[in-house]
């Protein structure tokens, strides 16, 4: 008989039959707070009827039209419904399945415009899992063991991770600066430089947000070089962070957007933005794929943004995301093994570590364990796996978010004190 592959860990024992909304049901008919929302991709809660009946709609009339051979109506206008709600002059798009393969196709597009081989990628960050996007990986060691040599071209500068270092946002920042000019000094030189690759917050590098002054920063440099800056809103888009992208709380322009999960509510669907200029400058034939930009998930993805808008789902993120840091925040205040509590909206992490300050790994996926034992699903992220962090979809409830914070009080208490 055969089996999944074992080296598909779970992070929690369920199996899951149904999910609706904030909640997940296992096959005894459990009911799971679902505060990972599938790594931030079902923002609009499991199975949203609207999502649902987009989908079954399309399913009956077009499940794939192939883009390259011929083009169908939902992945028309779902170009146009990005429009409204991208940077502006971000007017052009391409469309993968995976945020991996978006990663991927920014690195063809920006070696290609500008000739360049080299990209800076930042301390934490991930990309993906593919070869490429693995290499441009650095939120734990573990996205590229084993299967060296990745790609070369890649190289990291700091990201002011303030909390890690021991210092000040504004220390952080001006360090993380200067050694981004150091590496320009000493690696790679900014004329050999096609792109930086950065989030607005480190996500699976253990929440940590960027800030003003870093991302204006590089966007001076990638100015005045002819660097191309790239904001991977993977994890961050689509209103997760409060407001409709994570680089919005930065004030930055970026010259692409990648966008991937939160985008068509669970069904795979990722893309690219860019202007029609930068992405004229694509090599033809280098950008494609059988499945990208699949009918029946534009059409959940167009239900999706119509979702995020009648039921306001940004402003919601924004005031449940307060409430949410607010509650974690207090927990962390009493609690020593919680060295700091950070986020962004609906992205909130607590960074446990040991009596000295170091990474406590241990005592994070005890309380992931312990919380998952209480019906609240979490997960764990950092280079040292030791921030456990809550992304519950953007329909999360005043209620289920006091009801989160309850049992992880209870869990964070009685794991600490027992340890
Ligand atoms: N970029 C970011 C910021 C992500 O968070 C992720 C996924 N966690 C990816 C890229 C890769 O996406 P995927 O797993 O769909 O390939």
């Amino acid at each position: 008989m055969a089996q999944l592959s074992p080296i598909l860990k779970q992070a929690t024992p369920v199996v899951v039959e149904h999910g609706e909304g904030a909640y997940l049901y296992d096959t005894s008919g459990r009911r799971h707070l679902d505060f990972t929302a599938g790594i931030g991709v079902t923002s609009t809660g499991h199975c949203h009827p609207r999502v649902v009946a987009a989908a079954q709609e399309q399913v009956g009339k077009l499940i794939h039209g192939q883009y390259t051979t011929v083009m169908h109506r939902p992945l028309l206008e779902l170009s146009e419904r990005l429009g409204e709600v991208l940077p502006s002059g971000l007017d052009s798009l391409f469309f993968s399945n995976s945020g991996s393969e978006a990663v991927e196709a920014a690195l063809r597009l920006t070696r290609q415009a500008t000739g360049r081989p080299n990209i800076v990628v930042f301390q934490g960050g991930f990309h993906g899992r593919t070869v490429a996007a693995a290499s441009m990986t650095t939120s734990g060691t573990r996205f590229g063991a084993g299967f060296s040599p990745l790609m070369s071209g890649v190289h990291v500068a700091p990201f002011p991770y303030a909390y890690h270092y021991g210092w000040d946002e504004k220390t952080a920042t001006d360090f993380a600066l200067r050694e981004l000019d150091y590496l320009f000094a000493t690696q790679t030189s900014p004329q050999e430089t096609a792109a930086f690759f950065i989030e607005p917050m480190l996500g699976e590098g253990g929440y940590v947000p960027a800030n003003s002054e870093f991302m204006a920063g590089l966007r001076r440099r990638a100015d005045e070089h002819g660097i191309l800056l790239v904001m991977d809103e993977i994890q961050t888009g689509f209103g997760r962070t409060g407001r409709f992208w994570g680089h919005d709380h930065f004030d930055v322009r970026p010259d692409v957007v990648l966008i991937a999960k939160g985008l068509a509510s669970g069904f795979p669907l990722s893309g690219i933005a860019a202007s029609k200029d930068l992405m004229g400058k694509a090599w033809p034939g280098s950008q494609g794929g059988t499945y990208g930009g699949n009918a029946v998930s534009c059409a959940a993805a167009l239900a999706t943004l119509d979702v995020i808008r009648d039921e306001n789902l940004v402003e919601n993120a924004a005031a449940r995301g307060r409430q949410l840091l607010d509650g974690a925040r207090a927990v962390g205040e009493k609690t020593p093994a919680i060295g700091d509590v950070r986020g962004l909206g609906l992205l909130v992490g607590s960074e446990f570590v040991t009596a000295d300050g170091a990474p406590d790994n241990a005592t994070a996926q005890a309380v992931q364990k312990a919380a998952a034992a209480k019906g609240l699903l979490l997960l764990t992220c950092g280079a040292f796996m030791n921030v456990v962090r809550m992304i519950p979809p953007l329909v999360v409830t005043s209620e289920q978010v006091d009801e989160a914070l309850e049992i992880w009080t209870d869990v964070v208490a009685s794991v600490t004190n027992g340890s």
